[in-house]
């Protein structure tokens, strides 16, 4: 275990092996979906495509590059979604391979101001902008890799070697 793992796929992972993912974009590193939660629109998630732990594993090129993607999502959601505040999360007790939340909150919603994993709070059903979904695939999709590590975009290979 331990940082042998990097870059094997675990079979038992459900970031290794995704079903029915909403993939808004990729660069062959990490990728970027949509979690369906209807109490929670506009909740993306980023992750790195290889299976490992700790973002102390990654290299300091890899970290920027990953942190880097999680910053410009942040920026999407916050102009498409408008929320009253971004939740950036990293945990993966349940699932212990590296991926960001990036979840739009607004006052109104289920948990706020405590975790969307917490006790609920409320019945809250934020109302989403209109065509929230169209707007986050396109400006999703105009996310610009800062470093060159990231234009593998433009390759065929799937960052496998
Ligand atoms: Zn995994």
């Amino acid at each position: 275990m331990g940082k042998s793992t990097t870059g094997n796929l675990q079979m038992n992972c459900e970031l290794c092996t995704p079903e029915n993912e909403l993939l808004l974009w990729e660069n062959g590193l990490c990728r970027v979906i949509l979690v369906e939660d209807a109490h929670y629109p506009g909740f993306c998630r980023v992750i790195w495509n290889q299976h490992v732990k700790e973002m102390t594993d990654l290299t300091e090129d890899e970290r920027q590059d990953f942190m880097q993607v999680v910053f410009a999502v942040e920026s999407v959601v916050r102009e498409v979604m408008h929320p009253d505040k971004i939740n950036l999360a990293s945990l993966g007790n349940m699932t212990p391979h590296l991926h960001w939340h990036v979840i739009p909150r607004y006052i109104s919603d289920m948990h706020y101001p405590n975790p969307v994993w917490s006790s609920p709070q409320r019945a809250g059903m934020p109302a989403a902008p209109p065509d929230w979904r169209v707007n986050l695939a396109r400006q999703l999709g105009q996310i610009q890799p800062h470093r060159k590590a990231l234009s593998c975009h433009e390759n065929s290979g799937s960052g496998q070697e």
